[in-house]
């Protein structure tokens, strides 16, 4: 998959190309990075990429030609098909299931606001998409950015294995089951017995029923979403009637 971000700051970038599972897609070429610096497109003396709003206000405004130079660039080397995405605290929430259909697109150039944010007139005419990463405000679209690189890269075949992915939060509409390690005893808090059985039916009906558990007591609104099976509703009628 091929990625482009358009960004005042690309040095923000350098650490997460460096490390970890971005850097083991890059490295199996399941994703690429392509950064453009804003500040190198502007016509303006010293690089100047913001100026005031009109209207008055607080802060400062991205201006619209570095911007149109720039996807203009990122477009001229991407793919067929890659979708211009500004993030943006006004665009649509990302959840997993929309990471799962970004991440079978050919390429998307994320453009990264600052200050106020970017020129309307930018949105109405050069952006496909706008993505949140949720209702709260952050100074900049780099780390928006890089959580929805990670979050694709972890996705790429070959990259972690597949029932990893399965057995995660939100895969099959459900919250994760709780993980235990070494040691077996913490302050006389005991991992549970079924984990240290070695039966691979018990312990794999243990994790399906505190999956549900986890998600009746942390997320009851995922259930909405999904459908239970009858042997599910009773388990969790069971937590719920214990509780
Ligand atoms: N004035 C804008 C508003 O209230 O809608 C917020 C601007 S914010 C300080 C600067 C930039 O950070 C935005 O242009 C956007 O790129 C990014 N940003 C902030 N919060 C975000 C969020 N929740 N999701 C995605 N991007 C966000």
């Amino acid at each position: 998959m091929w990625i482009g971000i358009i960004t005042i700051f690309p040095k923000m970038f350098h650490c997460i190309i460096n490390s970890g599972i971005i850097r083991k897609a890059l490295n199996k070429k399941n994703i690429s990075i392509n950064i453009w610096n804003l500040r190198q497109f502007s016509d303006k003396k010293n690089h100047k990429i913001d100026d005031h709003p009109y209207g008055g206000g607080p802060g400062m405004v991205m201006t619209a030609q570095p911007l149109r130079s720039a996807i203009q660039a990122a477009k001229n080397c991407s793919p067929k098909d890659t979708l211009v995405i500004y993030l943006s605290p006004q665009g649509n929430t990302i959840n997993q299931k929309k990471i799962n259909d970004i991440a079978k697109t050919v390429g998307i150039i994320l453009i990264c606001g600052r200050y106020e944010g970017i020129d309307e007139r930018i949105i109405e005419n050069y952006i496909d998409e706008e993505w949140s990463i949720g209702d709260y405000i952050v100074s900049g679209g780099e780390l928006p950015a890089m959580i929805i690189i990670d979050a694709i890269s972890r996705l790429q075949p070959g990259v972690l294995k597949k029932y990893s992915i399965q057995e995660e939060s939100f895969y099959n509409g459900l919250l994760d089951y709780p993980h235990y390690t070494r040691p077996k005893n913490i302050d006389g808090n005991f991992v549970p017995k079924v984990l240290l059985s070695g039966n691979h039916k018990h312990i794999t009906q243990w994790k399906m029923k505190h999956a549900l558990k986890n998600t009746l007591f942390k997320r009851p609104d995922l259930f909405k979403k999904i459908c239970l099976s009858n042997e599910q509703k009773k388990i969790i009628q069971k937590f719920k009637k214990n509780n």
